[in-house]
This record gives structure tokens, sequence and C-alpha cells, in this order.
């Protein structure tokens, strides 16, 4: 296996480094090797990969590097198109984060009662994930603020197009920062 394809190849913090080590991730997956360079260099970056490719960690690693954890904004938006992949992220996110103290990462997705999700939002995560439609209701209410947004990953955006949720993305990326850094990932298995 060539030097590129190992984590330490790349210009990750060490917190995130050594916690790869400890989870046991050698080597990058293909999806990560061609697109955690450009992701980490702060590019836009569009990956059309599976389920099973390593693309959550791919961009999970890319927003977890420029997060400034001593900050409780919420640097960071990921939505997803169904509540269990929003879980799915979000438990690998935090597997991926556990080196950085303090860091808050919240679920957001409709289909579960508002009042607890409330409660959460007293103070500010560092990360949302969430499903579209939830997370324009918190926007509407201003109980989730994304003025210091840095990071908009949209996972599996196809099949969100394909769920009907363009109307709702539109808007929330109308109140999102103009500078950010959008990473999109898109599946194979395009369903129509
Ligand atoms: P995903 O495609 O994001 O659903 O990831 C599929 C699975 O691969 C998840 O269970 C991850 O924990 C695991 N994974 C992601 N990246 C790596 C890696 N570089 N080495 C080993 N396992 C990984």
């Amino acid at each position: 296996m060539s030097n590129s394809n190992k984590f330490s190849s790349l210009d990750l913090q060490p917190s995130l480094l050594s916690n790869l080590l400890e989870i046991g991730y050698e080597e990058m997956t293909l999806v990560q090797a061609e697109t955690l360079p450009q992701m980490i260099g702060g590019s836009d970056v569009l990956a059309r990969a599976k389920t099973g490719s390593g693309k959550t960690a791919a961009f999970g690693l890319g927003l977890l590097n420029k997060l400034d954890a001593t900050s409780f904004r919420t640097q960071a938006l990921v939505l997803c198109p169904t509540r269990e992949l929003a879980d799915q992220v979000a438990k690998e996110i935090r597997r991926l984060a556990r080196g950085i103290l303090n860091i808050k990462i919240l679920t957001l997705c409709g289909g579960v009662p508002l009042r607890p999700q409330l409660a959460s939002l007293q103070h500010s995560p560092h990360i949302i994930v969430g499903t579209p439609g939830r997370v324009l209701k918190h926007l509407a209410k201003e109980t989730v603020k994304l003025k210091d947004l840095e990071t908009l990953v949209l996972d599996e955006a196809d099949r969100m197009l394909d769920m009907g949720f363009i109307r709702d993305i539109k808007k929330v990326l109308k109140l999102l920062p103009k500078k950010r850094q959008n990473l999109l990932s898109v599946s194979y298995t395009h369903q129509t």
C-alpha cells in the first residue's frame, strides 16, 4: 500500500489522526483518498459514492478538521434524505470526533417531537445533522442559527431531490452564508 493511502499523509489535526488509529482506520478507502485532499484544502467537492464506500468519514473528517470546538456556534450542517441515514451519519461523525473535547453534535429530524430538540438547542451545537424539513422549521423559528456556518454537506443529494426536498433545500441555502464550503455526495443507485 503506498504512503499516499495512509491518513497520516494528510494534513489532518493530530487529535483526528490519533483517534483514527484508535478506531482502526488505517488506510483511506478509494473515495477518501480521492476527495479528502481537496476537502482539507477547502474546495467544494462532489463525491459519487455508494453506502459502504466510506463517504461519511470522508466528509466527516473534512468538516471536523477545520472545526473550532472552543467556539460554541454551529459551524457545519449535514442534510440527509432520511432519519435513519442522519442517525448513522451522526454516529460516524461522533466516532471520528472522539479526540475533540467538548464537541456537540445534534441530530434534527422530522417525525419526532420538537420540544426535546428545542431544549438541546439552548446551547448551539457545533454540528447539526438532519433532514431538510425539520432543519428548515428550526431556521424559521430561529432556534437554529447558521450565520457562522462554514461547511454544508448534502449527503445523498440525488436521493433528496428524488424525495422532493428541493424546495426545502433551496430555502435552507438562502439562509446560509455565501462564503462556505459545499460537500456533496451522490449515490450510484439512483432511484426514479
Ligand atoms: P459509509 O460508506 O460512510 O456508510 O461507511 C461504511 C463503513 O466503513 C462504516 O462502518 C465506517 O465505519 C467504515 N469505514 C469508513 N472509512 C474507513 C476506513 N478508512 N477504514 C476502515 N473502515 C472505514
